[in-house]
């Protein structure tokens, strides 16, 4: 329903694959993550079946970047180590997929029918607004006018 979807809505905001209930974060829009959005380790997130494509996206993406940074590339230790997917955050990721795939195995034939039309419908309704400050592109500099 309308009204139970804008009473949830007030006291939680859009992150990163999932919502994020803390209370300063909300209160400024998303713009301002005291744990600099690591969500998946906050208590305050939460995430939900709508979320599970994104989900599998960014577990492929965290083995794709580790995979990348052990392979030959050029980069100071510490600068390695800092980009370097934990793997900790690797599990937590892989435990949610397996969270939301067992409880969608759990529902009948026809339970599962309904779910996957909701999030077929949540998902083409959801503004992507990932709670993250966004820094513009710069302006191109290009002067036509101006001689070479
Ligand atoms: S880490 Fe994510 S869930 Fe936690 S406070 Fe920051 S934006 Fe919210």
């Amino acid at each position: 329903m309308d009204s139970e979807h804008v009473r949830r809505a007030i006291g939680e905001v859009a992150t990163a694959y999932g919502l994020c209930k803390e209370p300063s974060n909300v209160a400024a829009g998303g713009q301002s993550c005291p744990l600099r959005f690591r969500c998946l380790g906050c208590e305050h997130f939460h995430t939900d079946v709508s979320y599970l494509p994104d989900l599998e996206a960014y577990l492929a993406d965290l083995l794709r970047s580790r995979e990348k940074l052990m392979s030959a590339f050029e980069a100071d230790d510490w600068a390695r180590s800092e980009a370097m997917p934990s793997e900790e955050e690797i599990r937590r990721v892989r435990r949610l997929i397996y969270r939301v795939k067992t409880d969608l195995d759990d529902l009948s034939a026809e339970d599962r029918a309904q779910i996957e039309q909701a999030v077929s419908v949540v998902r083409r309704s959801r503004t992507v607004m990932l709670g993250m400050p966004l820094v513009g592109q710069p302006l191109p500099d290009v002067r036509p006018w101006r001689s070479a």
